[in-house]
């Protein structure tokens, strides 16, 4: 498979297995506390899975994505159209558009273009390679025309090559760095979204992705956490607590925090008719996150039965959105 890595991903996660008995039942833990859960406070962000083929197979890619995996097709335009319908009604401030690579999609220029017609920020979360450099005449009109409301986030694992290329596979790095520079240097707004290996410290890795920014003339403050977003890493299988109702009080948060509160994603799976609506990215295959047809049927509470509301959202604390 092309660009696929040759081993082990250098962000696998420590840990022993989760025993079977968490995350089973949503109400309860398996403790039989009372498992926590999210009202949607305001769809703030809603976003539009593209589909998951993607030039890359990066080796821990949540999504499952490949240049062969269509789990999700791609969404077309018309079903994209319902939703930002709803959106708008909705008093929704951004469109957040993911894969797979978006740029891969046919329909995605459209998309994109009736988005920021309608007045929405949009987010393009992407790889910066081929498939978005296809479409450099298109970004650049747009740019031109909507000026800060387009912001492209671009995936850079690591700000070594010798750990990008590790999960994104060999000759991943310069087209990367080279789809970012172009951005850059044509006055986009931009931001990265990196990792951290197991132990590297956050500020250690913002210090050395800001002499990568600097050394590449990339203008980008590392520093700015909304400009640089560095993920803590997610793996279902591996044990981790269950979140109770007791659990906002000790961490000192609050459900409105975290982001299924004021966000959702449209899913088009494969061998069904329409797409549905997911309480987030991050579980976009687990029927128990698809909450419905339109957004007004996802509208409701989310239980959070799943390691990655605990390992990601909850103790790791990360936001999708830039
Ligand atoms: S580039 Fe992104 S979507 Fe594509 S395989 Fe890698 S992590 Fe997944
Ligand atoms: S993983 Fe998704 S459903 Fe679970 S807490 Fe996070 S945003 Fe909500």
């Amino acid at each position: 498979m092309r660009n696929a890595p040759a081993g082990p991903s250098p962000f696998a996660v420590a840990g022993d297995l989760l025993p079977a008995e968490k995350f089973s039942d949503p109400q309860w833990t398996a403790k039989g506390e009372p498992r926590a859960s999210v009202p949607l406070t305001k769809l703030d962000t809603l976003w539009l899975n593209t589909g998951t083929l993607c030039n890359l197979a990066c080796a821990t890619c949540y999504i499952e994505s490949s240049p062969t995996n269509d789990a999700l097709i791609y969404l077309a335009a018309s079903d994209a159209a319902r939703f930002l319908d709803e959106a708008e009604a909705m008093g929704t401030r951004e469109i957040g558009f993911t894969g797979g690579e978006p740029f891969m999609n046919p329909d995605f220029p459209t998309m994109l273009e009736d988005s920021l017609a309608r007045g929405f920020e949009v987010l393009i979360l992407t790889n910066a390679m081929r498939p978005m450099r296809r479409h450099e005449a298109l970004l650049l009109k747009l740019r031109q025309a909507y000026g800060e409301k387009l912001t492209l986030r671009v995936s850079l694992d690591h700000h070594s090559r010798t750990v990008h290329e590790g999960e994104r596979g060999a000759n991943s790095w310069a087209p990367a760095m080279a789809g970012l520079e172009w951005l850059s240097a044509h006055g986009f707004s931009i931001a990265v979204a990196g990792r951290l290996l197991p132990l590297e410290g956050e500020q250690d890795a913002r210090t050395a992705y800001a002499r990568l920014f600097e050394a590449e003339g990339i203008g980008i403050d590392a520093y700015d956490p909304a400009r640089l977003v560095l993920f803590p890493e997610m793996d279902a299988g591996k044990d981790i607590a269950e979140i109770t109702t007791a659990c906002w009080d000790i961490l000192g948060k609050s459900p409105s925090d975290i982001m299924c509160a004021t966000s959702r994603m449209v899913v088009h799976r494969k061998g069904e008719d329409a797409p549905q609506v997911a309480a987030c990215t991050l579980i976009p295959h687990h029927p128990e996150f698809l909450l419905g047809g339109t957004l007004a049927e996802a509208s409701c509470d989310v239980a959070l039965n799943h390691p990655h509301c605990a390992r990601f959202c909850v103790l790791g604390g990360a936001s999708c959105s830039a």
